[in-house]
């Protein structure tokens, strides 16, 4: 059901906030700089100009108009409050080696246990996606794991600069918790140190570091974009993970549109035994399919990595897109079947639900 027209305003007016701080396909130089990240100072690489870092494959990016055309344009798929929604169980404290298990915490919010080691991809239990506790896109359901239930963390996994991935109170209250290590992309480390954690490693595309265990934490390009605020467009890097350990290979995408770099770590690592892939906030096509995949392309994902097993995320918990609360789950399931995939290969997990990944 379209949303009604009376909260049109609304959601333009959120949405330009969204989009001032980079969650939705836009943001750009409009004037001042608050909340934009310091970014980067390094040699050029191929990816990055001394500055600003690109996309393997190059695109444009959103301008404002374009912006605020689909705002005000725009007939969002319908979203409902499920604030009272129960959270799940607690996860086990840890996997035994050769062992895999997933939870879906929300969002691209996820707990990765193999081989003794627990890692967090992209953390979120704030209220908000934003810089802000009053305004911004705010959750529709409680985390379904509660933040005292999580078993003790290893590490911590940021695919981007994004406040829906890089959401600070979160990584705080981590810090304070579990003491983990945290993962992120050039030019993100001393925005976490600011706020006083440690134990932070920056990491370049394709570039690995060794947890313990036998299990090696390696970043691999996405293709997407960053920033914070108005200021910060692409000064910080974006990509995925590969967890790689006795359990198997893990590939997180983090956010990202279709590109070269599931071919790439197919070729690298062979085919995951599970990979996390996003599908949700895909609509517009126009507007979202150069930062975001739609879950048919999540399936083709799925198909060029050759993974055994794929486990949603990046749904149901904020609404950013034009697409419903399950219309991206829904549009999941056409797609597996139209291409003729085992829907038991791509799990849409309950939030807070955890299972094990068998050996197939
Ligand atoms: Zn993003
Ligand atoms: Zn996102």
């Amino acid at each position: 059901m379209p949303r009604p027209k009376k909260s049109r305003l609304r959601r333009v007016l959120v949405g330009v906030l969204a989009f001032c701080v980079g969650l939705i396909g836009g943001g750009g130089a409009i004037g001042c700089c608050v909340f934009s990240a310091p970014g980067h100072s390094g040699p050029a690489t191929d990816h990055f100009d001394g500055e600003k870092f690109s996309n393997q494959v190059p695109v444009e990016h959103a301008g404002f108009c374009e912006f605020l055309g689909w705002q005000l344009t725009a007939e969002p798929g319908a979203w409902e409050d499920v604030s009272d929604a129960k959270p799940g169980q607690k996860p086990p404290a840890r996997v035994g080696k050769g062992e895999l298990r997933i939870t879906f915490v929300g969002h691209a919010t996820t707990l990765v246990q193999m081989d003794g080691k627990n890692v967090l991809t992209d953390p979120i239990w704030s209220e908000r996606a934003s810089p802000v506790s009053f305004a911004g896109p705010k959750r529709v359901r409680p985390p379904g794991i509660r933040f005292e239930d999580l078993p003790s963390i290893d590490a911590v996994v940021v695919s981007h600069s994004h406040y829906d991935h890089l959401d600070m109170p979160t990584l705080k209250r981590l810090h304070a918790a579990h003491r983990p290590r945290f993962f992120v992309g050039l030019g993100n480390r001393q925005l976490l140190e600011a706020d006083g954690i440690d134990r932070v490693t920056e990491l370049d595309w394709w570039e690995h570091v060794d947890l313990g265990d036998g299990v090696v934490v390696h970043s691999v390009p996405a293709q997407h974009f960053s920033g914070r605020g108005l200021c910060d467009r692409d000064v910080t890097l974006w990509m995925g993970y590969v967890l790689r350990g006795p359990g198997g290979v893990v590939y997180f995408a983090g956010d990202t549109a279709m590109g070269p770099h599931f071919e790439q770590v197919r070729q690298r690592f062979g085919a995951p035994r599970l990979a996390i892939l996003p599908i949700g906030a895909y609509l517009p096509r126009w507007f979202m399919q150069r930062v975001h995949v739609s879950p048919a392309e999540a399936v083709e994902a799925h198909q060029i990595l050759g993974a055994e097993q794929s486990v949603a995320v990046h749904f149901g918990t904020f609404n950013l897109g034009d697409d419903g609360q399950q219309q991206a789950p829904e549009e999941l399931r056409e797609a597996l079947r139209k291409r003729g995939v085992d829907a038991a290969s791509f799990w849409v997990l309950g939030f807070g639900e955890g299972r094990p990944i068998r050996r197939k």
